[in-house]
This record gives structure tokens, C-alpha cells and sequence, in this order.
């Protein structure tokens, strides 16, 4: 059967393909210790599944608004204001299933054939493939692990052409954890005003942020960006709340209006049960967020400098999410048995096969001397799973 061609343009996610190869040796009941995961290790909060319970006890179960319910859209206009000193209307206001089904729609219409859209590498890997399958050109900007795995205002100037639609910012990154700063974020906002660039800014760990770091977007810290900018946020990191599937963007009415007209001849409403749970999640007691970042933060301590201990591997301290990204291409061109290490993809199998670890090769994300390494599961396991790469990596030779 002929598929149409638009298929060929992207590829399965690859994380959620290590997912599955890791639950494949599970299956074959050998003890895999999985540090592939990209969503949070606690369960979602009491007080949010209580929302969902008298959700399906009042029989909230029918279509909602394509868009989002009222509730739902004025609790994130008031998130937006408490957290992000951001005013917007319901009509600059679209929930969607999750996050990422927010960025397709956003991509489908805003990009199409003839744009590109600068991408800051170490990318999360779904943004390539989301502009490709609109027909315009991702164009990855790689930036230095010198520069903290921050894209400067002068690499981002290099990087834009007269087809340059709009700039995508994680903060903080998947893979990296990088965060950026007010004054880092106001640099780069001057570049893209003098080049009337779009922003999407993926605000996803916007909750996950240690040493009391401040967190900041393009459309808050300059005003004259918020016209421009289309933030786009939900609730499956911060609540751990991956399942539920509620992503939101906020931005001009246009856009909105259009990513509606997307979603009304697609998916509809996002599920009406997870609207009310998300309610609870954005007006609720924010505690939950506090502890959780703790815990976060205790063992991102105890990983970098666990892994900067390991010959051959230097890590960088991310500032917030819940992942690492080691370089670890000093050791590729060792060996162990017949096995030679060249690049991330054969440290990656090397892991899983001789030390039972799952990670993520650094090449799904555009670089190929890291790794990804996410520490949302418990301190046992990680301390389990790193004594486990330890004794491997000193194996080659
Ligand atoms: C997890 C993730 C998302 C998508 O989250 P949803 O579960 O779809 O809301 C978006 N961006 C990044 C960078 C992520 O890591």
C-alpha cells in the first residue's frame, strides 16, 4: 500500500523507542533500570484526582467547548498573571491534549513550506519533526556546552534568513536542564524584535527550577514581545500529570483562533474528566510543586557529581527539569570484548546490554558525544543505575 508521502517526512519519537526496548528486556525478566523516562516518578496529587472523581461522579463527561472549558481557561489566565506577570483573554486561550498536541497545532498554523524555524540544539526531539511535517525547515542552531547549552544573541543572528519565521525556546531544556536567565532572555528578545521573528516558548519544567532560580519567558521579560510570542505550557510535568493529557498555548487571538479551527475538525475537546482535574491542579495549594523540586534537586546533586567522578565523563549542572546530558565521548574508540564504542547509539546499546541501564543517545537530540540521563525515579534505583554505568565504563578499555 502507498502511504502518502508526508509519513516519510518524520520518524517515531526515539525516546519513547528506548522506552519500549527497555520494557522488552523487562518482559524477558531481566532487571533493567530505566533512565529513559521523560515523565515525572510521582503520582499525580490527591487533591487533582479528587477533581477528576467528581468529575465522572457529576457526569461531566460530555463534549466541552473545542477549546478548553471557561473554568479551565480562566484558571490558566490567572496562572499566567501569578506566575508569569502575563494578562490574556479567553480568546488568546486553547487547551489541547497535552503539550505536544499544542505544539503540533501551533506548527500546522503558523510554518509551511518556504519557512524555517531556528531550533537551539541540544533539541527536544519532537520539534524537528513537528516543523518538517508542515513542509518547512527546521534549522538547528547547536549551541556550546561552554555557554551552558544556551543559544547566544550572535549565533541566533548567524542563524536567521530572510525565510526565518520564528525561534523555539525550551527553558529549562529537555535533555540539557539548562535555564536561562531575565537578562539572557532580553538579548536574544533583541534579535528577534529587529528581525520580527515568531517566538514559541515551551515553558513545559517551567515548575522544576533549583537554587531558587527565578523562572522567566520571551513575552514576560519584554513587553513588546508578547504580541509575538505564543507560550505554550501544561500541566503533565509540573502535576505529574503525563497521562491526563492537558497542554495549553496563550497568545495572539489570531493564532488561537486558528489552532481552534484545527482542533475542531480533529480532536475535539481535550478529555472533559482531565479539564476539571487540571482546575484543581492550577488553583489548587502549589505545596505539592515545592516538595517535589526537592526532591528533584537532592538528586540531581547526588548524579553530577556522581558522574563527573567517572573517568572519561564530564557533566554539566542543569538548572532545572528532571535530566542530565553527560559527555561521554572521551571514551568512545574503547573497547570491551568485541565491542567497540564510536558514538552515543553504541554507548546507548553498550549500557543496556552489559549494564542493564536504559539512557537516551545524545544523537536523538542532535549531539552526539552526550547521553541523556533522567533521575525522575527514585534515589535507590539511581544509586542502583549509576554503580552500574560506573563498573561498565571502567571495563573498557
Ligand atoms: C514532555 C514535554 C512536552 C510535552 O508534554 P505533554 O505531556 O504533551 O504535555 C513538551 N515539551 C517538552 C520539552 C517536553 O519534555
Amino acid at each position: 500500500m502507498k502511504l502518502a508521502s508526508r509519513v516519510s517526512l518524520i520518524k517515531p519519537s526515539p525516546t519513547l523507542v528506548i522506552t519500549a526496548k527497555a520494557a522488552a528486556l523487562r518482559a524477558e525478566g531481566r532487571d533493567v533500570v530505566d533512565f529513559g523516562a521523560g515523565e515525572p516518578d510521582f503520582n499525580t496529587p490527591d487533591s487533582i484526582k479528587n477533581a477528576a472523581i467528581q468529575a465522572v461522579e457529576s457526569n461531566f463527561t460530555r463534549y466541552t467547548a473545542v477549546g478548553g472549558i471557561d473554568e479551565l481557561k480562566d484558571a490558566i489566565i490567572r496562572k499566567l498573571q501569578r506566575d508569569n506577570f502575563l494578562s490574556y483573554k479567553r480568546s488568546e486561550i486553547v487547551v489541547s491534549c497535552g503539550a505536544k498536541h499544542t505544539l503540533f497545532n501551533l506548527a500546522q498554523v503558523l510554518f509551511e513550506e518556504g519557512d524555517e524555524v531556528i531550533i537551539p540544539g541540544p533539541y527536544w526531539v519532537s520539534y524537528p519533526d513537528l516543523v518538517l511535517y508542515t513542509g518547512a525547515q527546521p534549522v538547528i542552531v547547536n549551541t556550546q556546552e561552554k555557554n551552558g547549552f544556551k543559544l547566544t544573541p550572535e549565533e541566533l543572528e548567524a542563524a536567521i534568513s530572510e525565510k526565518t519565521k520564528a525561534l523555539i525556546i525550551n527553558s529549562p531544556s529537555n535533555p540539557t536542564g539548562c535555564a536561562y536567565s531575565k537578562e539572557e532572555l532580553a538579548a536574544l528578545a533583541e534579535v528577534v524584535i529587529r528581525h520580527s521573528l515568531m517566538v514559541i516558548s515551551d515553558d513545559i519544567y517551567e515548575k522544576i527550577l533549583f537554587d531558587d532560580m527565578p523562572f522567566w519567558n520571551m513575552a514576560a521579560v519584554n513587553p513588546a514581545l508578547k504580541d509575538r510570542t505564543v507560550v505554550v505550557n501544561g500541566v503533565s510535568k509540573a502535576y505529574a500529570m503525563t497521562g491526563w493529557r492537558i497542554g495549553y498555548a496563550a497568545g495572539p487571538e489570531p493564532v488561537i483562533a486558528a489552532m481552534g479551527k484545527i482542533q475542531s475538525q480533529s480532536t475535539s475537546n481535550p478529555a472533559s474528566i482531565s479539564q476539571k482535574a487540571a482546575v484543581e491542579a492550577l488553583n489548587g495549594d502549589q505545596q505539592v510543586l515545592v516538595e517535589m523540586v526537592r526532591e528533584f534537586q537532592k538528586r540531581r546533586d547526588y548524579i553530577v557529581s556522581t558522574l563527573n567522578a567517572f573517568e572519561g565523563v564530564s557533566c554539566l549542572k542543569p538548572q532545572g527539569a528532571f535530566y542530565v546530558f553527560p559527555n561521554v565521548s572521551a571514551l568512545y574508540g574503547l573497547s570491551w570484548k568485541d565491542r567497540k564504542i564510536t558514538d552515543s547509539a553504541t554507548m546507548t546499546e553498550y549500557l543496556l546490554e552489559e549494564a542493564e541501564v536504559a539512557v537516551v543517545p545524545g544523537i536523538a537530540f542532535g549531539d552526539d558525544r552526550y547521553i541523556r540521563i533522567s533521575y525522575a525515579t527514585s534515589m535507590s534505583i539511581i544509586e542502583k543505575g549509576l554503580e552500574r554505568i560506573g563498573k561498565a565504563l571502567r571495563r573498557l578499555s
